[in-house]
């Protein structure tokens, strides 16, 4: 279903290759090389048939691999040679994927580019934690924002806008900003004891899910985490379970932190 010469990027989802749309499927077994991140799951990466070349782009916070511009020629130098390329991300291309210059550099290049969406983070967080991420008259409001900088520079975020009590704010790559969102938040008034779920390796085995507060989110990031891919949602949603949820960040991780950072 790929020409010779095509590019699409294609939304892997969350981890759990059962959470891969159809049509990704079908592109990835049709794709003569794939270009992927770091966060695409390995139970995705098993379905590439063999023989199909898959290439790592992968980018992991303060770890990049290739920066944005090489990675753009990748795709454009393998789509002009007369391959059948597929972008592979994580989550939902559309969202904190970069996907904008990959988009530009394949158009600037003549090549026709195409997006297969996927189920993106947040998503996936909510369905682990077996939650809502609206809710009638109380969460009228979700805001996707992203916490990372760039190397040196200050998280520089609205807060007055996003200090919504009617919103739920998902937060993607803001493991390493938990002390600034929690202070800049309860700063411009939403109240330190707001819900907060830090959800990590949604959707996969080895996930997590621990229940916190505003004020106590900077504590639960830095103890209750492993190094996987986390996000944090923040709002009165989240408040609809509870300490029930404190199935905890699994038994390998340390838990009497995780109890210490809990209310
Ligand atoms: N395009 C992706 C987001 C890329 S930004 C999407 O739509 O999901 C990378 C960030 O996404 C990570 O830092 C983390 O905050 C979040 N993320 C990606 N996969 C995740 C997972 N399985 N569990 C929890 N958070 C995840």
């Amino acid at each position: 279903m790929i020409e010779p010469g095509e590019v699409w990027l294609v939304g892997a989802g969350p981890g759990d290759p059962d959470l891969l749309t159809r049509k990704a499927e079908r592109l990835i077994r049709s794709a003569s090389v794939i270009f992927h991140d770091a966060l695409v799951g390995q139970g995705v990466l098993e379905l590439v048939p063999a023989g199909v070349r898959k290439v790592s782009v992968g980018k992991r916070s303060g770890r990049h691999s290739k920066d944005q511009k090489s990675i753009d020629a990748l795709i454009v130098e393998a789509a002009l040679a007369g391959e059948r390329v597929v972008r592979l991300k994580g989550g939902d291309p559309a969202i904190f994927g970069r996907a904008t210059e990959e988009l530009e550099a394949c158009r600037a290049a003549g090549l026709s580019v195409r997006i297969c969406p996927g189920i993106t983070a947040a998503s996936a967080a909510a369905a682990d934690l077996g939650l809502s991420l609206t809710l009638r008259g109380l969460a009228r409001r979700l805001t996707f924002v992203t916490a990372h900088t760039l190397k040196g520079q200050t998280l520089a975020l609205d807060w007055e806008a996003l200090a919504d009590p009617q919103a739920t704010l998902a937060v993607y790559m803001g493991k390493a900003a938990a002390p600034e969102v929690s202070a800049g938040l309860i700063r411009a008034g939403l109240s330190a004891d707001t819900p907060v779920a830090l959800v990590e390796n949604a959707s996969l085995e080895n996930g997590g899910q621990f229940l916190t507060r505003l004020d106590l989110l900077p504590l639960a990031a830095r103890t209750a985490l492993g190094d996987g891919p986390a996000l944090i949602l923040i709002g009165q949603a989240l408040a609809a379970r509870n300490m029930d949820l404190l199935r905890s960040v699994s038994q390998r991780r340390r838990p009497e932190t995780v109890a210490s950072a809990s209310v």
